[in-house]
């Protein structure tokens, strides 16, 4: 049964393609974050893979989430080169192996999915809180989206927080040390500059929290 919070498969195709545009529209910024830490292709990388991957959702039409997710990550791990590819192929692949063969999911199966998702990004780059890395903003928004979650606020308010934590998480990574990926090899000189991959999986939130909005 269908509770007025449940999230539609349509949002969740929603999401991917304001998750697309934002990456697009962002390309720029991303890219200029990562040519202070990096090698300057997190923006052309997110925008590549993004938009490969929702151009084969439209070609394929995914009939439940399993399909949407596992399309649009192995789309990321073949057409993305950088670590970004994998990290967020897995992540989205593993959010469709948890939520399953569904049509309509519940926000506490999103939050599971998300949690699995941010797992199978640490199995593959072995990210501890504090070193850095898209983990600095992915985890401290599902904390917020659990606690939400928990106090019984709806999908739309519990999705907002986390993209406020989210941003928060991404903006306390300009004062850390990376020690992990390409920016850990700066040592101390990583310090002072927001992560790209952060900023990226900032935007993974906002969208979502816009989707759920409607
Ligand atoms: P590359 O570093 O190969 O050029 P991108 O520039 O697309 O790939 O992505 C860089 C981002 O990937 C970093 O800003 C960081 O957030 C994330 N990242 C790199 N290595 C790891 C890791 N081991 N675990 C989690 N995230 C990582
Ligand atoms: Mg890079």
């Amino acid at each position: 049964m269908s509770t007025p919070h449940t999230i539609p498969l349509a949002v969740l195709v929603d999401w991917l393609h304001r998750f697309r545009d934002a990456v697009v529209e962002k390309r720029d910024w991303l890219t200029e974050l990562d040519s202070a830490i990096g090698d300057a292709d997190h923006g052309a990388n997110m925008a590549r893979g993004m938009t490969a991957a929702v151009e084969k959702v439209e070609q394929t039409t995914p009939a439940a989430a399993d399909e949407l997710f596992k399309t649009v990550g192995m789309t990321l791990v073949s057409t993305v080169g950088g670590a970004s590819g994998p990290l967020y192929g897995t992540l989205f692949l593993r959010i469709g192996a948890s939520l399953g063969p569904v049509t309509e999911v519940e926000p506490a199966a999103l939050a599971a999915g998300l949690h699995a998702g941010l797992e199978g990004v640490v199995a593959r780059g072995k990210a501890e809180a504090g070193d850095k890395t898209l983990f600095d903003a992915i985890a401290p928004a599902l904390d917020a989206l659990d606690a939400a979650l928990a106090e019984g606020r709806s999908a739309a308010e519990a999705t907002a927080a986390a993209a406020t934590a989210a941003a928060a998480g991404r903006d306390a990574t300009i004062d850390l040390v990376a020690r992990k990926g390409r920016a850990s090899y700066l040592g101390e000189r990583s310090a002072g500059h927001m992560d790209p991959g952060s900023a990226s999986a900032t935007l993974l939130f906002d969208t979502l929290a816009a989707a759920v909005a409607g």
